[in-house]
């Protein structure tokens, strides 16, 4: 029941130079949403926009029945999953996966209860007494996914989460996403430079370009040979 609403969203970082034009998109409740596009055309800027790590110029953000516009990061029940895992190197595949829910100040017994729960749901069981550096790039990949699902976001940003798995890899964790959100059903915007990931996971495909919406629609249609 989440359905995402950017309305007329627009972002310049300097004076003059507009990263984001009027931008307008709606992402369904449970849709999946690709978003696409060359090297600074402003994918990363919209992910942060949408998770409140940067400030919008003008515009509005809707989720579910909620303005967050300017509600803090914390408050937006949104979350993000990058490439490089932002694992804490230090602490255990346990208390990484514990660490959200401690920060919201969760009592023990329910924190073991929804880590166990993640734990399964990833295939995380065997590795929970590990630290990052005793994973692979794969089991990190799962790891972060858990702790994004953890608090049982409104909504997921994912930016490039492969592109640190080797190709094999790549295949099954792409799997593994897809049917996670199937599972439980979460909005869900991710950013890639990969064909292949769009089109076997796109419900939607948005191909950006130059701060604008260049091209929208399923990924059949997007990438139909003419
Ligand atoms: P993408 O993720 O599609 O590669 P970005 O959103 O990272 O694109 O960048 C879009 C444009 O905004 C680029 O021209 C980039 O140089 C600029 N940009 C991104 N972040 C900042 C920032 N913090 N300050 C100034 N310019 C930025
Ligand atoms: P919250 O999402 O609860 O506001 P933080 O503000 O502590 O969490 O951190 C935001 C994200 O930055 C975390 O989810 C984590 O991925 C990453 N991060 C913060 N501190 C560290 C750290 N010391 N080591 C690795 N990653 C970190």
């Amino acid at each position: 029941m989440h359905k995402l609403v950017l309305r007329s969203v627009t972002k310049s970082y300097t004076k003059g130079t507009t990263v984001l034009k009027p931008f307008d998109l709606v992402a369904q409740s449970g849709e999946l949403i690709v978003l696409v596009g060359p090297s600074g055309c402003g994918k990363s800027t919209l992910l942060k926009l949408i998770a409140g790590l940067e400030k919008l110029d003008d515009g509005q953000i809707l989720l579910g029945d909620r303005d967050i516009t300017d509600a803090e990061p914390r408050q937006r029940k949104i979350a993000m999953v990058f490439q490089n895992y932002a694992l804490y190197p230090h602490l255990t595949v346990r208390e990484n996966l514990a660490y959200p829910l401690r920060r919201q100040k969760l009592r023990m017994p329910a924190i073991t209860e929804k880590v166990a729960m993640v734990a399964r749901q990833l295939r995380l069981e065997e590795l929970l007494d590990r630290r990052p550096s005793q994973l692979s790039g794969g089991q990190k990949q799962r790891v972060a996914m858990g702790r994004a699902i953890i608090r049982e976001p409104d909504l997921f940003l994912l930016d490039e989460p492969l592109s640190n798995l080797d190709a094999a890899l790549r295949t099954h964790v792409r799997g593994e996403i897809r049917d996670l959100q199937r599972r439980l059903g979460t909005t869900m915007i991710y950013v890639t430079h990969d064909q292949v990931e769009a089109q076997t996971l796109a419900d939607r495909v948005v191909i950006l370009r130059d701060g604008e919406v260049q091209q929208i629609g399923p990924p059949q249609e997007i990438y139909a040979r003419p």
